[in-house]
């Protein structure tokens, strides 16, 4: 497996810390707390494992209950002006 030692974006060093992810599929949007990531200390990028990201695909593919929802509210900026 090799994961980056330095952020891509900015050169940064990565930490492992544990994230919230948001995974768009189709016109849905998964979230996923608990997701083992490396974050970059300067920028904040995420990075995910080859095998985490399979992870969720598989979770998402399998439809399980999911621990609970969020209500998102959806907006279609062509509609509002400043
Ligand atoms: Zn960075």
């Amino acid at each position: 497996m090799n994961q980056p030692t330095t952020c891509p974006q900015c050169g940064g060093s990565f930490a492992a810390r544990t994230v919230t992810h948001q995974q768009p599929w189709g016109d849905e949007l998964y979230e996923f707390e608990n997701v083992p990531a490396l974050v970059c200390l300067q920028c904040e990028e995420v990075w995910l494992s080859a095998e985490v990201a399979q992870l969720i695909e598989s979770v998402i593919k399998r439809h399980p209950q999911p621990k609970r929802y969020h209500q998102v509210p959806v907006f279609s900026l062509a509609e509002f002006s400043l």
